[in-house]
């Protein structure tokens, strides 16, 4: 009997492996988005066609990569990020695993064009299937545009898994949301089909809370800031009748990257105990900031469960500082200042 075991070619690895990161156009937002705010970007702009299935563009003027480092980008396990394990546990970055741009280029057809401030000339470069197909000296800006195109078209079967494109936008604008949300001093924009639908201007958390989560929240926002040696807690708390019906407008951020946490959610409610109808849910805003060496980040490629070492001592901590914020709103006659 012959030997049976072959290693897969690259671009098939790769397809299999893009399965865990990129599952729709809204998880390419995501890291390309990322990737521009780990570039020192301080303009990001974000142009969607047909929900992102056709085109998929993230312009930004960050720190631009050199001719050898933008194909470098596109391989596997290439990051600028960490170099060993041990950088985990301090990182300081969005990404760190270098595979969303290896695993965009398995799925679709991606041209880069970028551009360091120190170079004269910026590269050009298009991919298809992980491989390299046109590559050139380019006039460009500083900073770098990643344009992904036919998402999926070699792979039908998960084409065909995406949704309608109402549904896939909406996903989209969640991802643009979680991550513009926690970079108030990044310029942000997102056009879709030639309509610009967010322009975020710079400026202060609340203020960026205000543009994307809407008008009304002006005046409703109550200051959350707590400190102490293990961690910081800051952000907002919208007033008991910002309440909603449906889990809506809830965003905790550990270390600037949005995570899901039921187990924090229910500290926050707990504090509205009693302000709020049983049925509705608390709006806020809050980041936490901690020790990177107190939070495992590395449970899921896409990086939204994560891991406390002390799970309770932070519970315990963002429950206080919520129900510091609202005892503090209840006794003070309600000042209402415009942004
Ligand atoms: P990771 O972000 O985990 O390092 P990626 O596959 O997203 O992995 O990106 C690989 C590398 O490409 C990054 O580490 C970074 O050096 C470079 N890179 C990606 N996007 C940009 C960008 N917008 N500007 C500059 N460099 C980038
Ligand atoms: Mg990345």
């Amino acid at each position: 009997m012959p030997d049976i075991i072959q290693l897969l070619p690259d671009h098939i690895a790769n397809q299999i492996a893009a399965g865990e990161v990129i599952q729709r156009p809204a998880s390419a937002v995501k890291e390309l988005l990322e990737n521009a705010v780990d570039a020192g970007a301080t303009e990001i702009q974000l142009i969607i066609n047909d929900a992102g299935k056709q085109l998929l563009q993230v312009i930004d003027n960050g720190g631009g990569m050199s001719e050898t480092d933008a194909r470098m980008a596109f391989e596997r396990h290439a990051t600028s990020k960490i170099k060993e394990i041990d950088d985990l546990f301090r990182i300081k970055t969005m990404g760190f695993r270098g595979e969303a741009l290896a695993s965009i280029a398995a799925v679709a057809q991606v041209e880069v064009k970028t551009k360091r401030a120190e170079d004269s000339t910026g590269t050009y470069i298009e991919i298809e299937n992980s491989v390299v197909k046109r590559q050139e000296p380019v006039a460009a800006a500083n900073g770098t545009s990643i344009a992904m195109k036919n998402l999926f078209f070699n792979v039908p079967a998960r084409r065909n898994f995406l949704k309608s494109n109402a549904a896939e936008m909406r996903h989209i604008v969640d991802e643009f949301i979680r991550v513009s949300m926690a970079y108030p001093d990044i310029f942000f924009s997102l056009t879709a089909n030639g309509q610009q639908m967010f322009h975020l201007d710079r400026g202060t958390l609340k203020q960026r809370i205000v543009q994307l989560l809407g008008n009304q929240y002006n005046a409703k926002l109550v200051s959350v800031e707590e400190q102490t040696d293990y961690m910081n807690i800051y952000g907002f708390i919208g007033k008991p009748e910002t309440a909603k019906k449906t889990r809506g407008d809830q965003y905790f951020f550990v270390n600037h990257r949005f995570i899901k946490s039921a187990y924090l959610n229910h500290a926050v409610a707990g504090a509205f105990q009693e302000m709020i109808a049983t049925d509705s849910f608390p709006t806020y805003v809050l980041f936490i900031d901690l020790d990177p060496a107190q939070v495992d980040i590395n449970v899921h490629p896409t990086k939204q469960e994560i891991k406390f070492e002390d799970e309770k001592i932070v519970y315990a901590f963002v429950q206080s500082a919520v129900k510091h914020a609202l005892a503090q709103f209840s006794i003070t006659p309600t000042l209402d200042f415009d942004l």
